[in-house]
């Protein structure tokens, strides 16, 4: 899962990285703020500085401008549902600064550049310093980076930085942290001017804190043809996509592309059921599920529930196997459903 700028921002701040004071926006309303000020679209992708999506302004009519601009500002299919106003730094240098998962050494690397900012992907790959952090002391790669960046005053700053990121990293159970530009301010200070993060889903359990804007886009959710007859509730990219393939296959047109992911909840099924009814020509729902993280049980109380709650759900064509399916098939039989043991057989029934 993705986080928005202010969402990965504070959750820098709670670990005491430095961050500007910032104020996020979700009308035309006009915060009180000091100038000059700078004004960023809270989109889940990078490249908003190229597209107009981060503005500098000078006073309240151009702050106020700048938020209507970028409300409805379009960025590669993208339009904020916030603005974040924060105070503009007095920049000195950018530099670029992440922490990733190396999957080669299973372990947790430190990428920087000396030339961060928005055009930190004409940098030559060879030129970045990388470092792993897992089993090293940061104390040593504090310095070493000190002197990568000609910073050498700046050593301690920057082994308490790593040691901070580091910690941010793990407790929050991200993938990828990426400080885009660190900002040398000319008072002194380095400080994150835009930061993108990512979670691990599979962790979600443990975060009951979790709350962020984009949870539900990590569900993989695709309209094919709004006037589609059949929907699809798959789990698995690769089951989903063969699946919409086979329905196309015999001569039906898919309305959606849909994979629920491993860790599906009886609620994120439901969900999926609500959205899937919105199409006006549907006659047929398939399920298509090979319980192998997620459970056929769990899949299968869901069908229940939502065929419950939803009275003009269409008819269902259900084809489960694997971990618990043995129970699903009780949970449904029992309410009169008919499954299906292979795909084809649900695509027969439709179309004989
Ligand atoms: P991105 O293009 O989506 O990565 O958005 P960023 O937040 O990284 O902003 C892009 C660029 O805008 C930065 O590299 C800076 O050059 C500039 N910028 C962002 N914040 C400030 C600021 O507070 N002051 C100044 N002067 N420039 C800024
Ligand atoms: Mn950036």
């Amino acid at each position: 899962m993705n986080l928005l700028e202010y969402e990965a921002k504070a959750i820098l701040s709670s670990s005491g990285i430095l961050v500007p004071y910032g104020r996020v926006v979700r009308d035309s309303t006009v915060p009180d703020v000091g100038f000059p000020t700078i004004v960023k679209s809270q989109i889940p992708i990078g490249g908003r500085g190229k597209a107009g999506g981060v503005r500098l302004v000078n006073d309240t009519e151009e702050l106020r401008q700048a938020i209507m601009a970028i409300m409805i500002l379009d960025i590669k299919g993208f339009t904020p549902t916030s603005v974040l106003v924060e105070e503009a730094l007095d920049i000195e240098r950018e530099y670029y600064l992440s922490i990733v998962i190396d999957r080669t050494s299973s372990s947790i690397e430190l990428v920087v550049h000396t030339e961060g900012g928005i055009e930190v992907e004409s940098n030559d790959s060879e030129e970045f310093y990388r470092r792993r952090l897992s089993g090293v002391s940061v104390d040593a790669i504090g310095q070493e980076l000190a002197d990568y960046l000609n910073l050498p005053e700046k050593a301690f700053i920057l082994i308490d930085l790593i040691e901070k990121l580091l910690a941010c990293f793990i407790n929050s159970d991200a993938l990828m942290i990426e400080i885009n530009p660190l900002v040398l301010t000319a008072s002194g200070d380095l400080v994150a001017g835009d930061c993108k993060m990512t979670l691990d889903n599979a962790a979600r359990f443990r975060h009951e804190d979790w709350d962020f804007e984009h949870m539900s886009a990590s569900t993989n959710f695709v309209t094919l043809d709004e006037a589609g007859t059949i929907a699809t509730i798959v789990n698995g990219a690769g089951l989903a996509m063969a699946t919409v393939d086979a329905v196309r296959g015999a001569g039906l047109t898919p309305a959606n592309f849909l994979d629920i992911g491993g860790n599906a909840t009886t609620e994120g099924v439901i969900n999926s059921f609500n959205q899937l009814v919105k199409y006006n020509n549907l006659t047929n729902i398939i399920i298509n599920i090979f319980g192998g993280i997620v459970r056929c049980d769990t899949v299968a109380r869901a069908i229940i529930e939502a065929r419950h709650a939803i009275p003009t759900l269409p008819p269902l064509l259900i084809r489960l196997s694997g971990t618990n399916s043995v129970e699903a098939r009780a949970l449904l039989e029992k309410e009169g459903l008919v499954l299906h043991d292979t795909l084809e057989s649900c695509l027969t029934e439709i179309t004989r």
